[in-house]
């Protein structure tokens, strides 16, 4: 039967795994507005620092070209003032006179201005500024720059000062130096300078009656510099200035971009790690299932939740049976294997929401929240069971495992998560004790069992110093005549403090803890010893059966140990039997084979216990070297109304005769069931039909009584 999915009525629950897993994202959130913010500032800064250096080097290109056309106005300003000097200290040229050099009107105050040379040639008075204006006409014709003298109180009326030029002369009677302006001449763009011309003595000579006295600013000289090239270059160099700007602004954004994206990635990266650690805290690598971390972090979210809204939630404490067996003979590798396939499993049967966890171990829990009733967990639990019940197919293996599942409710059995945990526990252990492959749900009576329980291994350490053990023998018969051929040792604890404790219940409690190799010790002693005594008193059985656990088989220094056993016990040899169970043959490293043969070279049989329980694989029987098998009382129990069983039982004494071993019947508890194993040529039978296991003094007795007469028959 596969796994139901169950339904319940359920709301969203906090705590489930994405839930979880959203609790390292806030950060992560967080972190990449933080890089967001931070490459747009930066993109911003970055853009408007690359502006301003734009805005700041066409100005700077700006204020270069105006320089240079001002220096080049100033050079001609110079220029012009020396010949002015040269011109005014050399009081005018005379100049022949001709359509452009007409006697000046201006100068017609002083006599000389005309005069004839003596081969008849007419020279006219040239004044500086005149002189000069025609100079700087040509020179404007050539070069395109203008030179004009102006005054306030002009005497040419072509010399009157236009707006700007008056403002600069008046400017320069306030004590300005120069004045210069970008402008319009004619729809060409012109730089205008001017700077003030002084009186000097020269200047006298047409301008004293205008009242000028030497140093006196007597007008201006205005140099106009064209432009086009100036603004033709400097356009050229902006450009240059522009493409480099942008290229630069480009690297930058570059820049901005790779950091952005490295950030990123190492943001993914640092999430990524992030994730990993969180994953490995709260996650069990082996099975991908959540760990304790994670699985109490859930319950105890799940608790908050339910208490909220009144709801209930079920733990699951789920344990696999016999898995150590598994471990131990299989290894920890197919060990592993299991327990992956178990968590798969598990994972099968539950809902979405419900969490199942690996607390360690073969140890898991599923939580189920919002359920509305006992039954739906049960049936969870049931379906649990039925799905690791199927058989794993170990590395060849099939092999089969159950599980024992104690269940919590909250709130009637625990309102905090520890205490649910403990509780479901203790329920587990309870469906242990009552044959495994079950459930049980917790009750408070288990409580009291559980303290026990856990005060056991404690008490089991000093039952063998205080000598609490003893041994009980119950006698094997040989269905063919119906005597006494041996007895099987059984174990029994008899504690001051908790009374008689069976051993299915210490036995696995001192197997994990190890105590099971001195008690194992001890048996074999005890069981040598009690038979050298009624070899003694003349009671001399053919055989001894003593259990083996594979704790202790398994052991490292086993071999030794019965070799001394049978060094110093001589009666033994060919009459000790181990009984063992099939998981021993499952430790492939341990090469159980040879191990078994070595045993039988000193004289050691092997009977195989619980037969038909375990992994019942014929082929073992084959390959190594076994006398006998015991057929669990499971099956004999029923071999009288279940046919199933019988022929089960028929069927394996038929192939064991065939491989040459013996077969032991053990819980013969009626006739019939003998009868049946008489019928089908069942060697041995043990069973509370003929005794129950009795103390060593009661069983001296009983062989004196038995061992000469038929005990069935
Ligand atoms: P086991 O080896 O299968 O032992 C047989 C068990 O069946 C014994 O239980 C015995 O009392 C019981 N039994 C015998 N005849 C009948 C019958 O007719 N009907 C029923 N119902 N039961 C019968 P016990 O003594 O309680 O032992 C339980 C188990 O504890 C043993 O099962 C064995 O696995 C283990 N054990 C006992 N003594 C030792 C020991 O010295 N060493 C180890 N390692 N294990 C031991
Ligand atoms: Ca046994
Ligand atoms: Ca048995």
């Amino acid at each position: 039967m596969r796994c139901r999915k169950v339904d319940f009525h359920i709301e969203s629950i906090p705590g489930g795994f994405e839930n979880s897993m959203i609790q390292s994202f806030p950060l992560i959130h967080n972190d990449e507005g933080r890089i967001r913010l931070q490459l747009w500032l930066a993109f911003f800064g970055w853009t408007l620092l690359v502006l301003l250096l734009l805005l700041w080097s066409l100005s700077n290109e700006d204020n270069e070209m105006l320089e240079s056309a001002r220096q080049e106005a100033i050079d001609n300003f110079k220029k012009d003032q020396a010949f002015r000097v040269w011109a005014t200290a050399h009081g005018g040229v005379y100049v022949p006179v001709n359509e452009r050099t007409q006697p000046s009107p201006h100068l017609s105050h002083i006599p000389e201005r005309d005069l004839v040379t003596p081969s008849g040639r007419k020279l006219t008075l040239m004044n500086p500024a005149f002189m000069l204006r025609q100079m700087m006409d040509e020179y404007a014709d050539l070069y395109g720059i203008k030179g004009r003298i102006t005054s306030l109180k002009p005497l040419n009326p072509n010399n009157v000062p236009d707006a700007w030029e008056r403002a600069a002369l008046e400017s320069f009677e306030r004590g300005a130096k120069e004045q210069f302006e970008l402008t319009d001449i004619n729809g060409d763009p012109y730089l205008r300078l001017i700077r003030p011309m002084f009186t000097t003595e020269g200047c006298l000579k047409c301008h004293s009656h205008q009242g000028y006295q030497v140093g006196d600013i007597r007008g201006g000289v205005g140099i106009s510099v064209p432009m086009k090239h100036y603004l033709a270059s400097a356009a050229g160099k902006k450009q240059e200035i522009k493409a480099s700007l942008v290229m630069i602004w480009l690297a930058g954004i570059s820049a901005i971009w790779f950091y952005g994206i490295r950030s990123r990635q190492r943001l993914r990266e640092r999430k990524d790690y992030e994730d990993q650690i969180w994953h490995q805290a709260n996650f069990d690598s082996l099975t991908g299932l959540s760990n304790r971390n994670l699985f109490l972090d859930r319950l105890d979210r799940a608790l908050a939740y339910a208490q909220r809204q009144q709801s209930m939630i079920a733990l699951l404490f789920i344990d696999l049976d016999r898995f150590k067996d598994v471990n131990d003979a299989l290894g920890h590798a197919t060990g592993d294997q299991l327990l992956q396939e178990a968590a798969r499993r598990l994972r099968l049967c539950v809902r979405e929401m419900d969490t199942v966890s690996r607390l360690g171990g073969d140890e898991f829990t599923v939580i189920l929240p919002a359920i509305n009733e006992g039954q739906s967990v049960a049936r969870v639990a049931a379906s649990i069971l039925t799905e690791l019940s199927r058989p794993f197919d170990l590395a060849g293996h099939e092999t089969h495992v159950s599980a024992s599942i104690g269940i919590t409710l909250y709130p009637q059995d625990g309102t905090d998560s520890g205490m649910l945990l403990q509780n479901a526990d203790t329920a587990m252990y309870q469906a242990k004790a009552e044959g495994r492959n079950t459930y049980r749900f917790f009750t408070w009576e288990m409580n009291k069992e559980a303290e026990g329980r856990v005060s056991l291994g404690a008490a089991l350490r000093s039952a063998l110093r205080e000598e609490e053990f003893q041994l009980h023998y119950q006698p094997i018969i040989d269905i063919a005549d119906g005597h006494i051929v041996g007895a099987e040792a059984l174990i029994r604890w008899d504690s001051p403090r908790q009374g008689q404790i069976r051993p299915d219940v210490f036995i696995p409690v001192a197997e994990e803890s190890g105590l099971i190799v001195p008690i194992g010790d001890w048996v074999l002693q005890q069981a040598a010893l009690d038979l050298e005594q009624w070899d003694r008193a003349g009671l001399k059985m053919e055989l001894l059966s003593v259990n083996v656990s594979t704790v202790q088989f398994q052991l490292e220094g086993f071999l030794i140990k019965m070799r001394d056993l049978m060094k110093d016990h001589p009666h033994l040899p060919s009459r000790l039997f181990l009984e063992i169970t099939e998981s021993v043959f499952l430790d492939e490293h341990r090469e159980p084979g040879t191990r078994l043969g070595k045993l039988r070279e000193e004289g050691i049989g092997i009977s195989i216990d619980d037969f038909g329980t375990g992994y019942s694989s014929l082929s073992y029987l084959k390959r190594f070297p076994v006398d006998k098998i015991k057929i669990d009382k499971s099956f004999v129990r029923d071999v009288t109304s279940d046919p199933e069983d019988a022929a089960l039982c028929e069927a394996i004494i038929a192939m064991a005769h065939h491989l040459g071993l013996k077969v032991v019947a053990e819980g013969v508890e009626t006739k019939e069931q003998w009868q049946f194993l008489d019928e089908s040529g069942c060697d041995y039978a043990q069973g509370f039909y003929f005794s129950r296991p009795m103390t060593a003094g009661a069983f001296t007795d009983y062989l004196g009584e038995h061992l000469s007469v038929k005990v069935v028959g």
